[in-house]
């Protein structure tokens, strides 16, 4: 692999670094059609409570049905979404379908009690302007209360949030609308700073999940989430566990005091009716 120390000259007499770019290219091209063309379409992983393994909501995840490439994942394209500003009209979209989609579920299942939808937000749409109001409008149309919405932002995102940065998800919080911390533990975030943000929800990375593989796990790994359990329960927050794979990994979460689980352990990420399943078994089972 050439070392960058060269800068672009070596770069591009990289076939494969040169292939890559030209692929970036074409899909940052190919976004804004695709948008239009309804290419994008949203998979919902469910969130399980801990307690007593019921299903309370689920998470939206956003692919792109690329018609050469086939499904792509978020993670090569929500990237150049943020850099071309197409996340803002996309990020919009994905909130009107899956609140669209979290009302039809309460409305088909009310036995399984007030379904909730999260929804990831990128750090550009952030410091949009139009952000609250589009959520309150998107929230009004299609009918569904501010308690059911959980909007999840990376620890990054507010790594250093000053008070500008904070003042949207503030008054989407005042209206009952959940922030939840993302990916928490991978940044670098001043814990004291947490009582500053608006958040209520914190969602533990995947790789702390990873050390609870074994039975035992890892002491040192437990000894870390039981302190985090501890902090977050101190200071009023949920704690929601990313990655959860394996009926141990489970067992000990909800040992250590975790309320909320999400992970191929339940279901993987799949289309709507699926949610509608697991609930329903739920309900009546
Ligand atoms: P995230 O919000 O942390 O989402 C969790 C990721 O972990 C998802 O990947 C999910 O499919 C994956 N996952 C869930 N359970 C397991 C498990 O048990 N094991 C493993 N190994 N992985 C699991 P996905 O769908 O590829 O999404 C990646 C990231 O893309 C998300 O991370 C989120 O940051 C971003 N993203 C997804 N949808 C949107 C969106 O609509 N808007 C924005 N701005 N970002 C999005
Ligand atoms: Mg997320
Ligand atoms: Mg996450
Ligand atoms: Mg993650």
């Amino acid at each position: 692999r050439a070392k960058s120390a060269g800068g672009n000259r070596f770069e591009l007499a990289d076939p494969e670094a040169d292939a890559r770019a030209i692929t970036r290219h074409g899909l940052t091209t190919a976004l804004p059609a695709a948008l239009d063309r309804g290419e994008f379409f949203i998979e919902y992983q469910p969130l399980v409570h801990l307690g007593d393994g019921s299903v309370r909501g689920a998470e939206a995840l956003v692919r792109w049905l690329h018609p050469q490439h086939g499904v792509l994942g978020p993670d090569r394209f929500i990237p150049l979404a943020e850099h071309t500003g197409l996340i803002v009209p996309l990020g919009r979209w994905v909130l009107e379908q899956s609140v669209r989609q979290a009302r039809e579920w309460q409305e088909r299942h009310a036995a399984a009690g007030p379904l909730r939808i999260n929804v990831n937000l990128s750090p550009c749409q952030l410091t949009h302007p139009g952000l609250v109001q589009d959520t309150v409008d998107i929230l009004e149309r299609e009918g569904l209360d501010a308690d059911a919405l959980c909007l999840e932002v990376t620890e990054s995102a507010l790594i250093g949030a000053d008070d500008d940065l904070l003042k949207p998800l503030r008054r989407l919080a005042e209206m009952g609308v959940d922030i939840a911390l993302d990916d928490f533990g991978t940044g670098y975030s001043n814990l004291a700073n947490l009582r500053r943000l608006p958040v209520s929800i914190l969602k533990l990375d995947r790789s702390f999940t990873q050390g609870m593989q074994q039975f035992p796990a890892d002491p040192v790994d437990l000894k870390i989430v039981e302190g985090i359990v501890s902090l977050a329960h101190s200071l009023d927050l949920a704690i929601t566990v990313e990655g959860v794979e394996t009926g141990a990994q489970a067992e000990q979460l909800r040992i250590l005091g975790c309320d909320t689980a999400q992970g191929w352990y339940y279901a993987r990420p799949g289309p709507p009716e699926r949610l509608h399943e697991l609930a329903l078994v739920d309900a009546t089972g």
